[in-house]
């Protein structure tokens, strides 16, 4: 049909098509290579408590800077990796990265707060995983109990034994985070299933909610669902003060967001967020 469009719309067609395959092929090529380059970075975003106003934890958000590429978004370059199966060891490298960072705060004399860190489904489902996350834990001297790993709705396709392998991690100590929640396949049956801890109600319920009385209604009801399931709410997307008084109003737990900060390499992260304690 693309014949039928004209010989121009066909050259413009192509075109894109070979601009985005291109590119697509750098990634794919380049991200072999970024882990041995140390060309990631994690940045950190503070996770802040609505009823106190204070800091609780951060999440651990990667980055990649290319010398070809030059800066490629986590929203660019992830789906690739899982494609390609490169997200094995990313993922490992993230899950070793972010408990090193935090021990090597704890023993610089900084408070521990909890540590979010983003987990695949694909990760999830390489058979070694447990065994990653176990060996990371007992090669990190903060207490298991600061570990949040975020996972995110599309595990609800495989059934029963996924739910095995959440709550063999759920028994090494450690917590689970529903990510994006509202923007997945799950049936909310699923969500009294998994042996989870948390919500995270995606942010593009958040953005904009005061102007949006549709996704005002169901942040509300995200929330009211995580109570009587006994599950804490953390909004994403917080940018405004309007989001975050309407929310805290509503009985939210915690927030995430631009209005508190914006994902900040580790040493500012520390400059600004962390103080000493434990
Ligand atoms: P996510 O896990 O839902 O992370 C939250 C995203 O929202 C982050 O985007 C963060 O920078 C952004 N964000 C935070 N506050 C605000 C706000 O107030 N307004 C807006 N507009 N955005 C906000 P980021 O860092 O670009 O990451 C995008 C996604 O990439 C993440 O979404 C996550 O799904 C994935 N990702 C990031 N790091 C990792 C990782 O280490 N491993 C894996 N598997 N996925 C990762
Ligand atoms: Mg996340
Ligand atoms: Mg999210
Ligand atoms: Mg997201």
């Amino acid at each position: 049909y693309v014949k039928e469009r004209g010989k121009n719309n066909f050259q413009l067609f192509t075109s894109e098509m070979h601009q985005e395959f291109y590119r697509k092929m750098m990634i794919e090529k380049q991200l072999r290579t970024a882990l041995d380059n140390e060309e990631f970075e994690l940045y950190y975003q503070p996770i802040m408590d609505l009823k106190t106003n204070e800091i609780v934890g951060m999440e651990s958000l990667i980055r990649w800077n290319n010398e070809t590429l030059g800066q490629v978004t986590p929203d660019e370059f992830i789906s690739i990796a899982e494609e390609t199966g490169m997200i094995i060891p990313i993922g490992h490298w993230v899950l070793n990265t972010a408990l090193e960072q935090n021990t090597r705060w704890k023993k610089e004399g900084y408070k521990s707060l909890k540590v979010n860190i983003n987990v695949s489904v694909r990760q999830l489902l390489d058979p070694t995983f447990f065994e990653k996350v176990k060996n990371a834990i007992e090669n990190t001297a903060l207490d298991v109990t600061y570990i949040v790993l975020e996972i995110t709705e599309s595990i609800a396709m495989y059934g029963e034994a996924m739910i095995e392998k959440l709550d063999a991690l759920k028994e090494l100590g450690i917590s689970l985070s529903m990510d994006d929640f509202g923007t997945g396949y799950s049936s909310l049956s699923y969500l009294n299933k998994y042996p989870l801890d948390s919500l995270k109600i995606d942010k593009s319920f958040v953005i904009g909610m005061n102007r949006d009385d549709g996704n005002k209604a169901i942040v509300k009801t995200i929330i009211a669902i995580a109570k009587e399931l006994d599950l804490k709410v953390i909004a994403e997307g917080v940018e405004g003060q309007e989001e975050y008084h309407f929310l805290d109003g509503i009985g939210c737990d915690y927030a995430q967001g631009y209005y508190f900060s914006r994902p900040l390499p580790a040493i500012d992260f520390k400059e600004k967020w962390l103080t000493a304690g434990d």
